[in-house]
Parts: structure tokens; C-alpha cells; sequence
């Protein structure tokens, strides 16, 4: 490993069952080149002379089955090969995982739902693309269901959703997303509204039981659920109440012997609780690296990216076009909250904001609800780029042009600066 590859890059040479892992400085970009072999990552497989490029902040394992070599190029903060890697175990647990789908398939029943729990920085969400893409691989139709509010691989931040996998993740790009379902819960953090948490959970829950009646193949392909990384207290029993929403059959806990001993305590004895390790790859992340991760996704909605660029729209929104809501009781400025209500009022009911200057920056969901109506998902996000309480306008950076599709908004108490 280490030599030149003649390109400009470095040339890895990886015995089979190894992995290049490799993180991205902030502000570079590198580039990945399968030049032999077979290689995949996160359960994603490689086409052979194809340049892949990753950018700052990226961390990434290119893993082999059967031995490869490839080059990299540009700047890495880290790059090595690792012969220790939980892979084999991941690779039995969709083994396992397909067994009980082919069950379901013969007995008529439905597939395995799959809750992933572990603290935070352990690898939930990548053992969940794993799986999700050896699952589709082989045919299947599963639903991923993401339940980490902070850092969703599905929609903006402070959204819980459910989407039905039909591809394996893109290599650079992530999940390709036509049809999410998805919720606003309006915080990167679970605990500052755990009672629409839970409730957003057991919505989801049913939507997906309903989908599986009326469709075999979601049935059969079952879900995987990813969570957040609080795992004690209410955190803890938004475990155990998801278990419960979905009916799982198998919790992979990662990482944790106590989570997993309290769950294998906690959950109904047919729940089959397993713990797995986590990845010596895995990379804690800082706040403000979680921070960044967020915004980009945020901008990614908007702008796209690099393959797809998007060209979102700026106007004006008067104020008397649009009813303005929060969901209970989530921080948000108490300026914004109407004469007489205080933040502790009930925490499920659409709170009516008044706009003010308060609103700028932050984000807004666009919900499918018809007025004044509860428990809709939403059809899109919008940001408030400025607000003129004179004129009583606001200006918003929407991905579509005016009209705004819907008038109810439900603001988040997550904050976009739009630099472009
Ligand atoms: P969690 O969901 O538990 O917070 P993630 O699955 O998001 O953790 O993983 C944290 C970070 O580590 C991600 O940026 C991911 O790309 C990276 N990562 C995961 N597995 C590996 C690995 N084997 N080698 C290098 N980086 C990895």
C-alpha cells in the first residue's frame, strides 16, 4: 500500500476482508478510484475507473470481500488500512436478517423490523445503510425509518421520516430521496419535546403497518429503524416505546453492554436483543463538525448537489398569506409566543406565532395540513431570509417558486444562513 498510482494519486492495495478508511480536511476534496478487484462502501459496490469524489468532512471506509486495489487522491487528514473490522458480524446479521425474510415470504408473514440503538459516534446510521443496501441488493424492498432527529439521513434536521429503500445509497450522495414521509419535530434534539417524539414514532409506526397490508414487498422487506444516541432516561424509554410502536422482532445494540442488558431486560422475551461492536473506523464527531454536517444538509436541500445543482427561489410572503405554528413547547424565542401563552403549554398543540423579526434564519416546515389541522407530515421545508414587519412581508428561500404549495408553517428552532 502507499505506492504511486501514476495518476497523481496513491495506490492501496487491499487484501480481501480489509478496508481503506479515510477522513477529508476541512476546505479539500479527495478522490477514489476502484482500479482492481471489487470494493464497496457501506454496502454501496464501486464501478471499476469510476472517480468518486468526496468532500471536507467526509469519513469513509472502502472495504473489500474479495481483495482490490485502489487510489486516492487529493488531500486526506487520514488514510490507512484496517484488518480489524466487525464487518463479518454486520454481514451475518443480514444473513440472519434475509433468512427470516425468506421465512416471511414462504409463511406469508410479514419481515423483520429492526431497531439499531447505541450512544452517539458508534456507526448506527452506517450499519443501517449496510443493511439496507445488502437488503436491496438482493431484491428486497425495506424501509429505512429515521428517528435521529440530529443527524437524519433522509431530510432535513429536526424531522423524523420513513423511506422505502429501492437502490442502494449513492456512493457520494447518500439516499437517493423521491418519496419521503416526513414529520417536523422542529429540534435537533429529542428531549426538548420527548411526548411529539414519541408520538411522531407511533405515527410512523402506522403508516408503516398500514403500507405493509396493502404492499407484500414492504412487508416482507421489513424496516430498519435508526435512533438517537440518548439512550438514558427519556431517551432510553423513547427506546423502548419505539420498540413497541413498531413491533420490532430484533434490536441490534451497538457498542454498549448496558443498553443492551436493559433492553434484553426491558423488551417482551421474543424481542431478540444482539450486541454488536462498533467499527474501530467509526470517528467521533465533534459539535461543531455535527453543527457543519447539519447545515450541509440543510443546504443540500436547497442547492443540491455537485451531479444535481438546484436553483431555489427568493420572494416575499406576506405575513396575512401564511398561519405561522410551533408544536408545543420547544424553544423558541419568547417573543414569538402570543400574549398569555407561556412555553410550558401543552406540547402537542399548534401554538399560532405571531411573525416577527425573531423569525429570520430560521427554518420553516411546510406542512400538508389543511388549516389548523394536527399530525401532518410536511411537503417541504422553507427558510426565512428576512422580515419586514412594516410591510409585514417576510422573505424566504423556498426550492420551488410562489406560490408557497400550503399555508401552514411550522417553524423549527433550527437556524440556516444562506451565504450563497
Ligand atoms: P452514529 O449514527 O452512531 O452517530 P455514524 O454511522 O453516523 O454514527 O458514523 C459516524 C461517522 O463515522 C460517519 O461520518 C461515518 O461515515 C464514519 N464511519 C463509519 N464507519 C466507518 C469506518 N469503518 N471507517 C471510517 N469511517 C467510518
Amino acid at each position: 500500500a502507499g505506492a504511486g498510482a501514476g495518476n497523481g494519486g496513491t495506490r492501496y492495495d487491499l487484501e480481501k476482508e480489509t478496508e481503506l478508511r479515510f477522513e477529508v480536511d476541512a476546505g479539500e476534496k479527495v478522490q477514489l478510484e476502484l482500479l482492481t478487484g471489487l470494493a464497496e462502501i457501506f454496502g454501496s459496490e464501486l464501478n471499476r475507473n469510476k472517480k468518486y469524489t468526496f468532500g471536507p468532512g467526509s469519513k469513509v471506509a472502502v472495504f473489500t470481500w474479495q481483495g482490490c486495489s485502489v487510489s486516492l487522491s487529493g488531500k486526506t487528514e487520514v488514510a490507512y488500512v484496517s484488518k480489524d473490522t466487525p464487518m463479518l458480524l454486520y454481514l451475518n446479521t443480514h444473513a440472519a436478517l434475509e433468512q427470516m425474510r425468506r421465512q416471511a415470504e414462504r409463511d406469508n408473514e410479514r419481515g423483520p423490523r429492526v431497531m439499531v440503538a447505541g450512544p452517539t459516534d458508534v456507526g448506527k446510521s452506517t450499519v443501517c445503510r449496510l443493511l439496507l443496501s445488502y437488503a436491496v441488493r438482493l431484491g428486497r424492498r425495506p424501509t429505512l425509518v429515521e428517528l435521529d432527529v440530529g443527524q437524519s439521513g433522509v431530510s432535513v434536521p429536526g424531522t423524523m421520516s420513513a423511506l422505502c429503500i429501492e437502490r442502494p445509497a449513492d456512493v457520494e450522495e447518500g439516499y437517493s430521496v423521491q418519496a419521503p414521509l416526513v414529520y417536523h419535530f422542529g429540534s435537533t434534539s429529542p428531549g426538548t419535546n420527548i411526548k411529539l417524539y414519541n408520538k411522531l414514532t407511533s405515527c410512523l409506526a402506522d403508516v408503516f403497518s398500514q403500507r405493509c397490508e396493502v404492499n407484500r414487498k414492504a412487508s416482507v422487506g421489513g424496516c430498519i429503524i435508526n435512533t438517537c444516541g440518548w439512550v438514558k432516561g427519556s431517551g432510553y424509554q423513547a427506546l423502548v416505546h419505539c420498540a413497541s410502536a413498531f413491533e420490532v422482532d430484533v434490536v441490534l445494540v451497538l457498542d454498549q453492554e448496558r443498553l443492551y442488558n436493559e433492553l434484553k431486560r426491558d423488551l417482551p422475551h421474543f424481542v431478540r436483543v444482539v450486541l454488536l461492536p462498533k467499527s474501530g473506523g467509526v470517528v467521533e464527531r465533534s459539535k461543531d463538525c455535527r453543527r457543519e454536517a447539519r447545515d450541509e444538509k440543510i443546504r443540500e436541500y436547497f442547492y443540491g448537489f455537485r451531479s444535481a445543482s438546484f436553483f431555489p427561489h427568493a420572494f416575499d410572503v406576506r405575513f396575512s398569506d401564511v398561519r405561522i405554528y410551533k408544536i408545543g413547547a420547544p424553544s423558541i424565542p419568547d417573543s414569538c409566543l402570543p400574549l398569555g401563552m407561556s412555553q410550558d403549554d401543552t406540547q402537542l398543540k399548534l401554538v399560532p406565532v405571531t411573525p416577527g423579526r425573531d423569525l429570520t434564519h430560521h427554518v420553516l416546515s411546510v406542512s400538508c395540513a389543511d388549516e389548523g389541522e394536527e399530525g401532518s407530515p410536511v411537503c417541504g421545508f422553507i427558510v426565512v431570509t428576512n422580515v419586514d414587519t412594516q410591510a409585514q412581508v417576510m422573505t424566504v428561500l423556498s426550492p420551488a417558486p410562489r406560490p408557497l404549495p400550503r399555508h401552514t408553517l411550522l417553524i423549527m428552532d433550527i437556524r440556516f444562513i444562506d451565504l450563497k
